[in-house]
């Protein structure tokens, strides 16, 4: 698995998996068990989740597989890079410090690796820096970084803060390329990786033709040619979400593949990269 460096020298996976919309009913919970203990054995090591995610339902779930997996020697703790997110409404001072331990006790870990604020809220962004210092000073959080922040915070983030934030996390896909224009170019000169979320447009791009062509050839669908894209652009960490086992494998299996320069014409021509700043998408 190719890695990816944060500024203060870890080492991350390229690929990693997401959790949104799990642990959000009974129903589905065995088969979501299984899904993240599967990843887990073919070797997922980064995920990604939030306090918002089910309400603490997904914490909960990724919890329950992660300490399986851990306790049936699957994993080391050290192997994984978990990522949670606080909701902008707690990212008080004293809320972000709840808010992280309820976490913690969900995901039943002493330490998340990376804590993001999910989005820009009504807390002016120095409180909750100091809020998510103040964890990595106790060691409750490993660094923290932001999430659906645009240029113009990011560059606010950076002088309240210089250096300190590892990621923003967007919403980053081949149909989905308005970072390119000038965001994701300045991460790069801050050596901050950026995070693509819904990296196959929630299962869309799955069903692309063009996609799905360029797969045909090399024998992997539409979705993995789409992942394969996001993941040839440099500094970029993605965090596909997927339950079934075969796209967990495929997804793992597309972080392998490189495209030829032919192949990336042919997706630029089909979606081409922005000529002009275009508002950050939110999902
Ligand atoms: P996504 O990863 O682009 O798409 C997930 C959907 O694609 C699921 O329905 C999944 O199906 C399907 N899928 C996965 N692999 C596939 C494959 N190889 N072939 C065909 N279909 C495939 O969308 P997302 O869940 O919105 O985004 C990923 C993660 O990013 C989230 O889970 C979350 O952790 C994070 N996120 C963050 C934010 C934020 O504001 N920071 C916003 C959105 C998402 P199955 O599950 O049935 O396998």
């Amino acid at each position: 698995m190719r890695q990816i460096k944060l500024a203060d020298g870890t080492q991350l996976p390229a690929l990693g998996l997401g959790t949104w919309r799990i642990g959000e009913s009974r129903a589905g919970r065995a088969a979501e068990l299984a899904a993240i203990r599967h990843a887990i054995d073919i070797g997922y090591r980064l995920f990604d989740t939030a306090e918002m995610y089910g309400e603490g339902g997904a914490e909960t779930l990724l919890g329950q597989a992660l300490g399986d997996a851990l306790r049936a020697g699957a994993v080391t703790r050290d192997e994984l890079f978990i990522v949670s997110k606080v909701y902008p409404h707690n990212a008080t001072r004293r809320g972000t410090a709840q808010a992280c331990e309820r976490s913690l006790r969900r995901l039943g870990l002493a330490r998340i690796d990376l804590y993001l604020l999910h989005w820009a809220g009504p807390t002016p962004f120095a409180e909750t820096i100091d809020a998510l210092q103040a964890l990595v000073e106790t060691g409750r959080i490993g660094r923290w970084g932001v999430s659906n922040l645009d240029i113009d915070e990011m560059r606010e983030i950076e002088t309240l803060a210089p250096g300190l934030c590892a990621t923003d996390q967007v919403y980053y896909s081949a149909s989905q390329r308005g970072p390119e224009f000038s965001l994701l170019p300045w991460l790069r000169e801050h050596a901050m990786p950026m995070m693509a979320y819904s990296p196959i447009d929630q299962g869309g791009l799955a069903n692309d033709q063009t996609l799905a062509t360029i797969g045909h050839a090399r024998g992997v669908t539409a979705a993995q040619v789409a992942l394969a894209w996001v993941l040839a652009q440099p500094g970029v960490v993605a965090i596909p979400k997927a339950v079934r086992p075969a796209h967990l494998e495929q997804n793992l299996a597309a972080a392998q593949m490189a495209l030829t320069e032919e192949e990336l014409r042919r997706i630029d021509a089909r979606f081409p990269p922005p000529d002009r700043k275009q508002p950050l998408g939110m999902l």
